[in-house]
């Protein structure tokens, strides 16, 4: 699974795996999953670690915050993690405890179920492979002269302005030159809310061996100079070389093993509310990390992707943020920004489905009356306050929305306080079709 900083992942991993725990013997937590519906869940288990030396998912501290008083959001992924857990079920059909044959095969199956979650950063820095250091720096400067990010990269490009890239240099420029670049990208991310920011490791490192592989940045006009021995060109140029086989290929290669089910978690109301460049940006950030994946059999980068993905889900998060009707304009509105990955990916003969789901429900559905109409609201406790709110958050359009859309902002959306957790493992957490979600990834591993 994966999905831009703040989309949801920390959350979804741990209403998944606790609502699977729980559904053995709770299934109304999971109703549309059809295993536990059929009562054929026998027993989840967690397992120690994950498969391939990846660090645990945190789980332990996730629920800690969550059952605080008062609750908090655990801490987001900020790196590589996975949980594996082993689901045992009785099969449907010939093979289950109710039919002769089920009986005699001894009826329980296992599904070893190893859930892979990182930034959705990571995945922006494919089209490095395939790019030299200049055609790299040509686009990234050419779309750091437009739009929001041109006044954000003065800085950056005035820094650069007075080291001509073809003299003599040293580390120490390279690093300002690194630093100036890097807070650029943090200003689009934290100011504008922008989300196609390259290289993904710059704002989201996560734990790398050596630090010093991420210290260089595009040079403006490093297609016409030659470079020279110990220029800032050639450091840049080497560095990013480095960056790319050091960094970003063992990733790959480490998804290339066995990732056949793939969920994309999007934070779609948060980019509504950030407004026409913010909201045009993720699209355009979701579309480079969506050519990563090798749906069914062809991609552009076969040779990184052993395994096949034959299922992709698009969920639109925080769903409990909107009432129920609007809910299913959010899986519209999902459904349409992805429109021309799925198609890529139906040709490939994979099956794509788009959602809108909330992994921990903090809100309830109601109506007020604003100007003598009645309206869909949902009702929750800000984050830090006493007081329940009623909170009506507009009409989420169902199609990316035309300019008009765009003079007002959309809601602001407040940050809800989650419901505290009890016994998570027994009870469950409060969704909104996360078992939809599980369906459609699980339902022929589960069967
Ligand atoms: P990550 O960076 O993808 O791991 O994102 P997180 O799972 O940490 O989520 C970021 C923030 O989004 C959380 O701290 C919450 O404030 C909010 N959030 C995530 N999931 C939900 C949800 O299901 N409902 C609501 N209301 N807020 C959510």
């Amino acid at each position: 699974m994966t999905g831009l900083s703040g989309s949801g992942k920390t959350a979804f991993i741990t209403s998944l795996v606790e609502n699977l725990l729980s559904a053995v013997g709770r299934p109304s937590r999971l109703p549309f999953l059809q295993a536990p519906r059929d009562r054929r869940l026998v027993a989840v288990t967690l397992q120690p670690s994950p498969i391939g030396g990846v660090d645990r998912f945190p789980l332990d501290a996730t629920i800690a915050a969550l059952a605080a008083d008062p609750p908090q959001w655990p801490p987001s992924t900020t790196g590589l993690r996975g949980q594996d857990l082993s689901v045992r079920f009785f099969p449907s059909g010939v093979l289950g405890p109710d039919h002769p044959i089920g009986r005699m095969a001894g009826g329980i199956a296992e599904l070893n179920l190893g859930i892979l979650d990182y930034p959705g950063e990571w995945l922006l820095d494919l089209p490095l492979l395939g790019q030299s250091f200049e055609e790299w720096s040509r686009a990234t400067l050419q779309l750091a002269a437009r739009g929001p990010r041109a006044p954000l990269a003065r800085d950056w490009l005035e820094f650069l302005a007075r080291y001509p890239i073809g003299a003599r240099s040293d580390a120490q420029t390279a690093q300002h030159a690194h630093d100036l670049y890097r807070d650029f990208l943090l200003a689009c991310r934290t100011r504008e809310q922008l989300s196609l920011l390259q290289p993904g490791r710059f704002l989201n490192p996560g734990e790398l061996a050596d630090p010093s592989l991420l210290g260089f940045c595009p040079l403006p006009s490093a297609a016409s100079t030659r470079v020279r021995p110990g220029s800032l060109a050639e450091i840049m140029a080497s560095r990013f070389e480095a960056y790319k086989w050091n960094v970003v290929q063992p990733f790959f290669s480490h998804l290339a093993r066995g990732v056949d089910r793939q969920i994309v978690l999007v934070d779609v109301l948060r980019a509504l509310n950030a407004g026409e460049e913010a909201f045009n940006d993720q699209r355009r950030a979701l579309e480079t990390i969506l050519q990563a994946f090798r749906y069914g059999r062809r991609s552009r980068f076969q040779w990184l992707f052993g395994a096949r993905i034959d299922r992709v889900l698009f969920a639109a998060t925080k769903a409990d943020h909107v009432p129920a009707l609007q809910r299913d304009h959010l899986a519209a509105l999902m459904a349409n920004l992805v429109a021309a990955p799925t198609l890529r990916a139906e040709r490939a003969h994979a099956r794509v489905a788009a959602t809108a789901l909330a992994s921990i429900r903090c809100t309830e559905d109601g109506t007020d009356v604003i100007d003598s109409r009645k309206v869909d609201i949902v009702t929750g406790l800000p984050q830090g306050s006493e007081r329940r709110i009623r909170f009506f958050p507009g009409v989420v359009p169902v199609t990316p929305p035309p300019a008009g859309f765009w003079g007002e902002r959309f809601t602001a959306f407040p940050v809800f306080q989650p419901p505290r957790l009890r016994d998570a493992a027994a009870d469950g957490i409060a969704h909104i079709d996360i078992d939809k979600a599980l369906d459609f990834l699980l339902a022929d591993a589960l069967a």
